[in-house]
């Protein structure tokens, strides 16, 4: 059986991954509106894992006979001035969930839960990966500065994205 304190926080992390879910699908919401249909696609995605993320923890707290609690999921921003800022407002999101991660390997650690620190380690790794490439998108879109045919050209390589999950 898994520890309560364990089980709330993995709880909440179902409810961060879900808000990262809903605050990326805003992000792809706000760029369909914009010519950057490769960057909607890329948010697109994005949402996509982080659904799958929120999923993983839901399937992992039912296999240790943990109780999943949904709390509610707070409404997104929708509104942006420029690619640049979506991407900076994703890389400070993804520093924020290797905090949240961190913490609750910490915690499990404390609590000598073995198999939820095992868990964890696939969540520690696929961070690295989600922070080096929401800090590549902002250097490349630094370096295009106020280039519309620089622009263009990232975000049509943004549009070739396709899913990089680790294995689990
Ligand atoms: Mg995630």
């Amino acid at each position: 059986m898994i520890s309560k304190k364990v089980e709330v926080a993995l709880n909440q992390q179902i409810n961060n991954e879900l808000a990262s879910y809903y605050s990326y699908l805003g992000m792809s919401a706000f760029l369909e509106t914009t010519p950057f249909k490769g960057f909607a696609s890329w948010m697109r995605m994005q949402a996509e894992e982080e659904q799958g993320h929120a999923m993983k923890i839901f399937d992992y707290l039912n296999d240790r006979s943990g109780k999943v609690v949904l709390e509610a999921v707070d409404q997104p921003q929708t509104d942006f001035s420029s690619p640049l800022e979506i991407f900076e407002s994703s890389l400070g999101q993804e520093m924020e969930v290797t905090g949240q991660i961190n913490e609750i390997f910490q915690l499990a650690q404390e609590e000598k839960d073995f198999a939820t620190l095992e868990f964890l380690g696939w969540f520690l790794t696929e961070q690295v990966e989600e922070e080096k490439s929401a800090q590549d998108m902002v250097d490349l879109l630094k370096l295009a500065g106020g280039s519309v045919e620089a622009l263009l050209r990232i975000d049509s390589e943004a549009g070739q994205r396709s899913s990089e999950e680790p294995e689990a």
